[in-house]
């Protein structure tokens, strides 16, 4: 854990086509986060398949890839103390069903269509490291 510590963040097609981008960044901003890179790009299927490596034998692989390259997605690296366990609680549980009220996947995930749950953040200190080079080198 330290001040600069980062994660890698990522608003995913279906919170961009929601126009959600302002609220969720807004609520990174309140808890007093630096966003130190951020553009706009959308994803390869090669790219999904490389970041969603462990799911790529799952029977809905094929619904995560197509929706992930379905339109663009806001990719930004956000830096703070203790970030990549923050930003974690902030986002809530990958299914939004059971993700808490007043998290990002709580408040906006689609809970009739479990892949659509708005954000990305990476999961630990290494997957941070490997998740920026991989989205911004
Ligand atoms: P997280 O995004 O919380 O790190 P995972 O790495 O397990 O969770 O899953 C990556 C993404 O794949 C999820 O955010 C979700 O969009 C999708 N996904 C995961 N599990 C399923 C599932 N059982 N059915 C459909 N989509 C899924």
């Amino acid at each position: 854990m330290s001040a600069n510590e980062q994660t890698l963040v990522m608003i995913k097609p279906d919170g961009v086509k929601r126009h959600l981008i302002g609220q969720i960044i807004q609520r990174f901003e309140n808890k007093g986060l630096i966003i130190k890179e951020m553009k706009t790009t959308t994803l390869s299927n090669e790219l999904v398949a490389e970041h969603y490596a462990h799911l790529v034998q799952k029977d809905f692989f094929h619904e995560v890839s197509d929706f992930m390259t379905s339109g663009p997605s806001v990719l930004m690296i956000l830096e703070g103390d203790n970030v990549v366990e923050m930003v974690r609680t902030l986002i809530g549980v990958t299914n939004v069903v059971k993700a808490a009220p007043g998290t990002i996947r709580g408040d906006f995930g689609n809970a009739a269509v479990y892949h659509e749950n708005v954000i990305h953040a990476s999961d630990s200190i290494e997957a941070a490291q490997t998740e920026i080079k991989r989205f911004f080198s």
